[in-house]
């Protein structure tokens, strides 16, 4: 059977911000992993939600809070199946990675941590992935430990193995690194993390939008993403959690949706997934997600992939002839992040003239300062690939990049 070639020029036509010009030149979007564009269907479905069916969720007795419930709900299985939770009700919104980390970490965190407890993240972790876990550990006397990452950016997992014992409770792991690219091996670090009687929550951020995730077939007890780089809204995420611990967590926020009954003797709570969502939530967020996933289902996603990785390949043969250029980040299985640094040329100098080329990158420590640190640099220069991107906005990448260099050197 023959592959068909994926088709970047039909699906370039679904997103229409990347059709327009920015200083003068038509834009090369290269910033996918701080967030991704949107396409129409994503777009028109918060568009008609404001338009038509804008209403709170769940409490309505009118026709359009029955259809705001249902588009909202509906999007909730559409976001269970997608990423294949055993039950819709595993699938908890939030306002994005961060904040389901935080709410794992506040719920589950202070509910099981106690004095001289260890919890593991890699060296390469977002600050959202240390920071909530720094938090936790601080109030409940337990540490958090970085996971060895060699000069590749690849997770060591001898160490890791080492680092088990039966006081880690919990290992925070990316599954793929924002700021490098590589993809770990979460499957494997679930795997030792369970015999070690540890839980594990994998921050699926950088993940979700190059291929089909299935936590079921991954394993580990925690997962969340955000909508926004999934080509879906900002302000939406998701926590996806084994149903055991999501039952016995306490609730995160307290307010209405999340209650049973409530009164000065004492307060209930709802069931799953509203014990967690406290408030009125992101209704057309939700809803654009719905749609998100709906697109990406009804796309070549195999072909998608490939596409990606294709690009990320290019990329990287191009920038192995550009003297004085350091690919930081040289796993062996990478996502579409090409990060680099360039000799004697500060990231954001190179960043500011890209963009007045039209090449949208990004610079600085992407949120991961500990790995630049171990790199020993201030930051580098990324550029992240998604299928809408093409090679020739790749050969576009490097000729702007020619001509800062002749400028700054
Ligand atoms: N983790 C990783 C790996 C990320 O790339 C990001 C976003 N840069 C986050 C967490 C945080 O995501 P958000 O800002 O959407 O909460």
């Amino acid at each position: 059977m023959s592959i068909e070639a994926f088709d970047v020029e039909k699906v370039r036509k679904d997103f229409p911000i990347l059709q327009q010009t920015v200083n003068g030149a038509p834009l090369v979007y290269l910033d996918n992993a701080a967030t991704t564009q949107k396409p129409n269907a994503v777009i028109d479905a918060i568009s008609h939600y404001y338009r038509h069916d804008n209403s709170n969720v769940h409490r309505g007795a009118h026709t359009l809070a029955d259809r705001a419930t249902a588009a909202f709900e509906g999007a909730r299985q559409k976001v269970a199946s997608f990423i294949n939770a055993q039950t819709t009700d595993q699938v908890i919104w939030t306002r994005g990675t961060t904040e389901a980390i935080n709410l794992v970490a506040a719920s589950w965190g202070r509910q099981q941590l106690k004095q001289g407890d260890r919890i593991l993240v890699s060296a390469m972790e977002h600050h959202s992935n240390i920071v909530p876990w720094q938090m936790v550990a601080q109030a409940c006397g337990a540490t958090v430990e970085a996971i060895p990452v060699d000069s590749s950016g690849t997770i060591d997992l001898k160490a890791y193995t080492e680092l088990l014992d039966e006081h880690v409770r919990l290992v925070a792991v990316g599954h793929v690194s924002n700021a490098l690219g590589s993809v770990n091996p979460v499957i494997e670090i679930t795997r030792l993390a369970h015999e070690a009687g540890a839980l594990v929550l994998v921050d699926g951020a950088q993940a979700v939008g190059h291929w089909p995730v299935d936590v079921q077939s991954l394993g580990c007890d925690f997962y969340v993403f955000s909508a926004h780089k999934l080509f879906g809204p900002t302000g939406v995420g998701v926590l996806y959690g084994k149903r055991d611990l999501l039952e016995a967590m306490p609730p995160y926020q307290g307010g209405g949706e999340m209650i049973e009954s409530v009164s000065f003797k004492g307060t209930t709570y709802n069931k799953l997934p509203y014990k967690f969502e406290a408030g009125t939530p992101d209704i057309a967020g939700v809803i654009g997600l719905g749609a998100a996933v709906d697109y990406l289902n009804a796309m070549d996603r195999a072909g998608a992939a490939r596409h990606e990785q294709a690009l990320l390949e290019y990329a990287q043969k191009k920038a192995q002839g550009v003297s004085g250029l350091r690919v930081i980040g040289t796993a062996s299985h990478k996502a579409s992040v090409l990060s680099f640094v360039l000799d004697g040329v500060h990231p954001a100098d190179l960043g500011t003239l890209m963009d007045q080329q039209g090449i949208a990158v990004r610079t600085g420590n992407h949120c991961a300062q500990p790995i630049m640190d171990q790199y020993g640099i201030p930051g580098t220069v990324r550029a992240s690939f998604s299928f809408y991107n093409t090679f020739e906005e790749v050969d576009r990448l490097f000729a702007a990049l020619e001509k800062a260099k002749q400028f700054l050197m």
